[in-house]
């Protein structure tokens, strides 16, 4: 896959459709490739301004709705996203069982 390439945080934002709390996002002036990096490099320091972000919720929410699979959005990597699209899957098919195997 592919991974875009962006001058700013900002711009990526842009791309993907500016919604109103992304304008007040913490990274907006940071190095984007610290929320971009390469395989295996360290998340701690996005990881870090995102836990500080007043809209990490709201950030987070759009990374799992959109399915965006890579850079960190609300804290999480693409995997700890990954993990929690699963979880809720699970979660929302124990509460609603296929009603068609009585
Ligand atoms: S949660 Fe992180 S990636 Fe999302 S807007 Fe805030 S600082 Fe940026």
């Amino acid at each position: 896959m592919e991974v875009p390439v962006f001058d700013n945080l900002a711009d990526g934002l842009l791309m993907s459709g500016v919604q109103a709390w992304q304008s007040t996002g913490n990274c907006l002036d940071k190095d984007p490739d610290l929320f971009f990096p390469e395989r295996g490099a360290s998340t701690r320091a996005a990881k870090a301004i995102c836990n500080a972000c007043e809209v990490r919720v709201e950030c987070l929410e759009f990374a799992l709705e959109n399915r965006i699979s890579f850079g960190i959005w609300g804290g999480k990597s693409g995997r700890e996203r990954r993990l929690m699209l699963r979880s809720r899957r699970e979660v929302s098919q124990r509460s609603s069982p296929d009603l068609t195997i009585l």
